[in-house]
């Protein structure tokens, strides 16, 4: 037996590594077990090229819990290492990794999430324990197994061991702060948080299972039950392997591994794989989408050959795709720095290119082969799509080709087919093409109606970025304006050189004026007389296009003009001098009957916008049963 002292500037470096640690203790196990996956694919390299015999198939990761002892155990059948390896591997090598850590990331232990991520490698057991050991027998022939022990200071024993069997067993003598480690169902929930998809099959106990009855059994016959070893992981994932061998069912099975809660198919896949200038594979799938952003993000899991890391993946996928669900497996992205670093990184800026182009031409070649389809699904994917066109500009480029603008009558075009269909009609007397659309169909209902009447087409525009998008549409097409239909009166929607002409003179149009805005509130609404051709209502509310959208983009974060934060909401009320009702209003003398005309002439245009409301609508009904009686 040899005793030493393991070689450390840091005199007693275990409190240490507990401090900086402390909110992520958990990843121990997904340290070891990788170490423990390395020795067995190395093992089963040597056994590839001839370098050592025997059993290396079927070999096992074997995670054990001994209550009485209060210990944890990780067993592989991997390479094993010498007693000198281990003084080398174990005292130096890992301690310096550990060491360098430390001195790295002790003053930014704020970046916790970063932390987690980093492999801390072997010494991250002490993070949960008191005290280690290490039984380890070479694959190398006739030496000795070594057993090595440490207690969480620097000194550590080393003396040989009778195992005989190839491979390494780590005994992990569990703190009493960390006694839900010996848990089975939090190693369980650990193991299947991390290790779900790692190459070697890892054991955790046994289970009970039930062989199928052979076709031709009697009718009371007993399905016989077998205890088999419990394998916790799938050790070939989908993403790992080639897209010509996967079948749409197969692609589907692995989203119902990978979110089992989630009973819901998604609607596509994409499947990334390049080795080259980076190493990168992963499956994305397109759930369906609404248009509640917020609560559907951080559902993809990043992963480094096939160990989990993260389901945070800010800064490596562009925003906009953190809306999508599945895998990122790439040893590529650096996890040993803070985020804002990580955004900055070259490589890292090369993956997200990626994926978003990936991402782009999936879409386009979904577009093209079935039109209907995507059409379809169109609802569903949409907010992912605008979000992307909004805020990255190569995919906004590419998505000209695939970004589709439904009309109210559910007919679909892309911008320029929809350009291209109303060019004459919607063309303004400065040459604009000004695209009608609306946010609402139910709310916005009799604007629509009018809109339609002069023949318009109007496009159904409801997603919560909108107001952002067409801010964006609108700087990179010169000529082109959209205006929602309850923005303006109708004959102002689109301004065109002729006038509709009015039945009413400029005198009676001046009289007209004041004995309406006595009546209604000023601060909320400016009176506009105007000769509309098409409306069945006398008083018709609009919302000027500038003022909403800004106070709509500012609701939903972004730039808008701050200044407009508190603005109560104003309208315009266009009051339409070709219409019978307000001929009457001017002839009627008595005051009283003219007042409620004006009234009611109000209340059916809030009626008309699904603003009328408590007493106010209690007032109109009233009003209108007089008004019949
Ligand atoms: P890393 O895995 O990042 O190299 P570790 O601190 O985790 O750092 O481990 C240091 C070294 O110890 C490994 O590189 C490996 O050579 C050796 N080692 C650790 N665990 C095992 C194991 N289960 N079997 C064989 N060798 C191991």
């Amino acid at each position: 037996m040899s005793s030493g002292k393991i070689n450390v500037s840091v005199e007693n470096i275990f409190p240490l590594i507990k401090k900086f640690l402390y909110s992520d203790h958990e990843i121990f196990l997904r340290e070891l077990i990788s170490n423990a996956t390395d020795a067995t694919i190395k093992l089963n390299h040597l056994s590839s090229i001839g370098e050592t015999k025997g059993n290396v198939e079927d070999c096992l990761i074997d995670i054990k819990i001994d209550k009485n002892k209060k210990t944890l155990h990780i067993i592989d059948e991997g390479i094993g290492m010498t007693s000198d390896e281990v003084k080398k591997y174990i005292n130096e090598v890992a301690f310096s990794g550990a060491e360098e850590f430390l001195e790295k990331y002790k003053d930014s232990a704020s970046d916790a999430g970063i932390i987690g991520h980093f492999g801390l490698g072997f010494y991250s057991a002490f993070m949960v324990s008191k005290k280690v050991e290490i039984i380890t027998k070479t694959y190398k022939k006739n030496v000795p197994a070594a057993h090595w022990a440490c207690d969480g200071s620097p000194n550590y024993t080393l003396k040989k061991s009778d195992k005989k069997t190839r491979g390494t067993e780590i005994i992990l003598h569990i703190d009493k702060d960390s006694k839900e480690f010996l848990e089975d169902s939090k190693i369980s929930s650990l193991l299947n948080k991390y290790n779900k998809f790692m190459p070697i099959p890892i054991k955790f106990g046994t289970k009970e299972e039930t062989l199928p009855l052979p076709k031709n059994a009697p009718k009371d016959a007993k399905a016989e039950k077998v205890i088999v070893d419990n394998i916790v992981n799938n050790t070939k994932p989908a993403w790992t392997q080639s897209p010509s061998k996967l079948k749409d069912e197969d692609y589907s099975n692995f989203y119902k591994e990978l979110y089992p809660m989630q009973f819901e198919d998604p609607l596509f896949n994409i499947h990334l794989n390049v080795d080259y200038p980076f190493n990168l594979t992963g499956i994305l799938y397109f759930p369906r989408i609404n248009n509640d952003i917020n609560l559907q993000k951080d559902k993809i899991q990043l992963y480094q050959n096939q160990v989990f890391v993260t389901d945070n993946v800010e800064g490596i996928v562009p925003e906009f795709l953190t809306l999508l669900r599945g895998v990122i497996d790439s040893p590529d992205i650096p996890l040993n720095v803070s985020r804002s670093y990580l955004q900055a990184d070259g490589a890292v800026k090369k993956i997200s290119n990626y994926i978003t182009r990936k991402v782009a031409d999936k879409l386009n070649s979904l577009f093209k082969k079935n039109r209907n389809n995507f059409e379809e699904k169109w609802n569903d994917i949409k907010v992912v799509i605008e979000y992307g066109m909004l805020s990255e500009d190569k995919f906004f480029e590419k998505a000209g080709n695939f970004s589709l603008y439904p009309t109210v009558d559910n007919k679909y075009f892309t911008l320029n087919e929809f350009k291209e269909k109303i060019k004459d009609l919607h063309k303004d007397k400065d040459d604009k093409i000004i695209i009608l659309y609306s946010s609402n169909v139910d709310e916005q209902h009799s604007y629509i109606e009018s809109a339609k009447e002069k023949g318009y087409e109007i496009l159904l525009l409801d997603s919560p970025i909108v107001p952002h998008l067409i801010q964006k549409l609108e700087t990179k097409n010169e000529k082109l304006s959209f205006v929602r239909v309850d923005s303006d009166s109708i004959e102002n929607l689109i301004k065109k050189d002729e006038a509709t002409v009015s039945k009413l003179s400029d005198e009676e149009k001046d009289k007209l004026k004041p004995l309406i805005e006595k009546i209604i509130p000023k601060e909320k609404y400016t009176v506009q007389i105007e000769a509309l051709s098409s409306s069945q209502l006398p008083f018709v509310l609009t919302q000027p296009e500038f003022m909403r959208r800004m106070k709509e983009m500012q609701q939903n974060g972004g730039s808008g003009g701050g200044m407009l934060g508190n603005f109560p909401e104003m309208f315009t009320l266009v009051v339409n001098s070709n219409h019978n009702l307000v001929g009457e209003i001017l002839k009627t003398k008595a005051k009283k009957k003219r007042d409620r005309l004006i009234h009611q002439a109000l209340d059916l245009a809030r009626l008309s916008q699904n603003l009328l409301k408590g007493e106010e609508l209690t007032k109109f009904i009233q009003r209108s049963v007089d008004l019949i009686k």
